[in-house]
């Protein structure tokens, strides 16, 4: 497995792996990696000859400053993971390299960024597309895999690839969650065992949510009110729980399929979310 710290040595990296006609896949990061993001390279594997991951904790999509400040980060760790799954290559980019002192382009998408994230975390796509952007201009793979646990960052990359027509295909990898249910995070680390046991009314709430709508019910006021019965706890603050389209982000009032519901909450001072496909 070899790590590259500079976009010339990945570019000798690619030149290399191209010659010999291998196809590539890139698994984008910000490390301190679970079983979720090991499961996005196995997904990888079963598309591309080679995969590469890059970790990159990437400032420009922290809109809070103490969120960067606190996210979590174990280089080596992640390595040994990383090799123990059989990884091609690692990108570790610097952020002076990344993002020079002159620095000033930016991708921005219009509507599917704007409800959410997009609307709890002012600039964070702007921030997360951008980079995005750069890492498929230093990769130039002809997959990249991204995970269904950030539902509306994974639908604004499909949407970014289609409309500036980048030629790599996008893979889906499913949300995977601790076996108690709490979807995989690398935020979930700072969460006190009080936190955590509240953090699961969010997974219990949406599973309860799915029941009811395989039971029948559609409206979705009434599948967010089962989710926020699970939620009703102190030192549980809802941003959203909402339902939306698959494939607009809009949300709906009455499910009509493709559709997910979305969750973020802060629990214990750690931002957390999470989404269920509606699907019978
Ligand atoms: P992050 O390091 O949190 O930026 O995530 C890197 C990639 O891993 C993104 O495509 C995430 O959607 C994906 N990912 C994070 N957590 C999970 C999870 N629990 N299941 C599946 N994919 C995940």
């Amino acid at each position: 497995m070899f790590t590259a710290n500079s976009i010339t040595s990945l570019r000798t990296q690619i030149r290399r792996i191209r010659s010999s006609g291998a196809t590539i896949a890139c698994v984008p990061t910000m490390g301190y990696l679970h079983e979720g993001h090991l499961s996005l390279v196995q997904r990888a594997q079963q598309h591309a000859d080679q995969v590469i991951v890059s970790i990159f904790v990437n400032p420009t999509q922290f809109n809070n400053p103490k969120d960067l400040a606190v996210y979590p980060q174990d280089i080596k760790r992640d390595l040994d993971l990383l090799e123990s799954v059989g990884t091609d290559g690692v990108f570790l980019p610097c952020k002076e390299e990344m993002y020079g002192p002159k620095y000033q382009s930016w991708i921005t998408l219009d509507s599917i960024t704007l409800p959410f994230e997009g609307t709890h975390r002012p600039g964070h796509f702007r921030g997360v597309t951008t980079v995005v952007g750069m890492l498929f201009n230093c990769v130039q793979p002809d997959y990249a895999v991204f995970g269904e646990k950030d539902f509306q960052q994974l639908r604004v990359i499909e949407q970014m690839v289609v409309d500036l027509k980048f030629p790599i295909q996008i893979l889906r990898g499913p949300l995977m969650r601790d076996p108690d249910g709490l979807a995989m995070s690398s935020r979930n680390i700072r969460l006190g065992s009080d936190a955590r046991r509240s953090a699961l009314g969010i997974s219990r709430g949406l599973f309860k949510a799915l029941d009811l709508f395989r039971r029948g019910e559609n409206s979705a006021e009434i599948l967010r009110q089962a989710v926020l019965a699970e939620l009703a706890q102190p030192g549980v603050e809802v941003e959203y729980i909402e339902v939306a389209s698959e494939d607009t982000l809009n949300q709906l009032p009455v499910v009509i399929e493709p559709a997910r519901i979305l969750v973020a909450a802060v629990i214990g001072g750690v931002r957390l979310i999470d989404n269920i496909a509606l699907a019978r």
